[in-house]
């Protein structure tokens, strides 16, 4: 009877457990299913987000060294593909002054680079600099009505030929200029037109390797009196740039990225 009754308890145990597995093994399944679900969601979000994100392409586009005869040309290929760009001016070409006027209406940010570009007048010393920055920011906001406190410097922040007026003037020059509220911006990418011989089908090579593996461009190209090769490499140069998606943008006061150069970068644009 006891032995029995032993046999009674371990099968109404084999069956209980039994019903547990069941109702286990059913609900797997459905908890399987929603932890897929979600799991892909999740990986959806985080396959096509960051993809995203990586792909999205900024330039500002940038022309140092006008207005010249070449800036009008440079204008009507901008217009035509909807691109804004900005203009670091220098006061070397007074003929072309009224074109300021018509780069600022077309919506191109103005931005001061030189009045004289010649190292020797300015990175003489710090007062020299700013006498000469001066000139071109009362220049600009006389033909336009624009104040800008955006500079570019002549060789970049960290040019070392200006070390032979002045040794560490440029350190000088970057401590002073932001202390005087100014923003500079050097750049992190160029078609190479500081060399006005080079042929245009060069300065498109040039641009479209400097931009190679960059999501964030700062492209110096230049519209200063030697640079008719910039203007008719621009037109390739720009219809590639759009093929390959890139957005532009014009430099402003604020969310900018700093491009700064480092000491001991080298570059070859003025
Ligand atoms: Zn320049």
């Amino acid at each position: 009877m006891k032995h029995f009754h032993k046999i009674k308890l371990s099968i109404l145990c084999v069956g209980f457990l039994a019903i547990l597995y069941g109702l286990a093994h059913i609900d797997q399944p459905h908890r399987k299913s929603s932890d897929e679900t979600t799991t892909m969601a999740e990986n959806d979000i985080s396959k096509t987000k960051p993809v995203e994100m990586a792909e999205q392409k900024i330039m500002y586009l940038t022309f140092n060294d006008g207005p010249s005869q070449n800036t009008e040309g440079i204008l009507d290929i901008l217009d035509r593909y909807h691109i804004k760009a900005t203009f670091f001016i220098t006061g070397s070409n007074p003929e072309y002054f009224h074109l300021l006027k018509k780069v600022h209406e077309q919506g191109h940010t103005l931005a001061l680079h030189t009045y004289s570009h010649d190292y020797e007048t300015i990175y003489s010393d710090p007062e020299a600099y700013f006498h000469d920055l001066v000139k071109l920011e009362n220049l600009l906001n006389d033909q336009t009505g624009v104040k800008t406190n955006i500079i570019r410097f002549l060789g970049g922040s960290s040019n070392t030929i200006s070390d032979r007026n002045r040794n560490g003037i440029m350190q000088e020059l970057v401590k002073d200029a932001e202390l005087l509220g100014y923003v500079y911006y050097d750049w992190n990418a160029e078609n190479g037109d500081s060399d006005p011989k080079l042929p245009p089908e060069t300065l498109y090579q040039n641009a479209l390797t400097s931009v190679q593996g960059k999501n964030t461009v700062m492209m110096v190209m230049h519209d200063g009196t030697d640079n008719a090769n910039t203007l008719t490499a621009l037109d390739q140069t720009l219809q590639e740039f759009v093929r390959q998606g890139w957005e532009f943008r014009v430099i402003e006061d604020a969310n900018m990225p700093t491009f700064h150069h480092q000491r001991d970068e080298s570059t070859s644009a003025d």
